[in-house]
């Protein structure tokens, strides 16, 4: 969804949204390495000062993206509030009390703010970058690629636990 700068009254605007998720891997272009098995939910305020917008939001998404490990399919969930500040076309004198550090200033290019960009970049950055489907998934063997999880299989893996791990496991004894 797209917002014009201009129907942002002065007083503000909140909007809840509902995307389909099937819509917002469309609108990435299917670049995205993990999907949306269901919609996702925003809740965005507005508030506009000239030309100069900023956003609040929040965001409840479930994504599904594959274990780092195990290579298996999990979902994850996603909440996050985000503030971001965008002004159109150019650089604008900075408001004393916002710290350039303290925000991301976005310039449009035209005079509306695609939602629907906000929210999938929101929530990219929200991925974890080594997605796990548990803390202790056990991964695939590296020598026969077994799940682990699943089987244990008649690998020597002896001489793959790492020192620092087995520590880690006399400590919890
Ligand atoms: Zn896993
Ligand atoms: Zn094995």
């Amino acid at each position: 969804m797209k917002i014009k700068i201009d129907d942002i009254p002065e007083a503000g605007l909140e909007l809840s949204l509902k995307e389909e998720g099937t819509a917002l891997g469309e609108a990435a272009g299917g670049t995205l390495d993990f999907s949306f098995p269901s919609p996702v939910e925003a809740h965005l305020e507005f508030s506009r000062t000239g030309p100069n917008v900023q956003v609040s939001g929040e965001i409840k998404a479930q994504i599904r993206l594959n274990c780092g490990r195990c290579l298996n399919e999990f979902d994850h969930d996603i909440s996050l509030y985000f503030s971001d500040y965008f002004t159109a076309g150019r650089a604008v004198e900075k408001d004393k009390e916002l710290k350039p550090e303290d925000m991301d200033i976005s310039y449009l290019e035209g005079t509306e703010i695609d939602t629907t960009a906000m929210i999938l970049g929101q929530i990219a950055l929200d991925v974890p970058i080594q997605p796990l489907c548990k803390e202790d998934c056990k991964g695939l063997c590296t020598k026969c690629g077994a799940d682990l999880n699943i089987t244990e299989c008649a690998c020597d893996k002896g001489d793959k636990i790492d020192p620092r791990l087995a520590k880690l496991k006399d400590l919890k004894k």
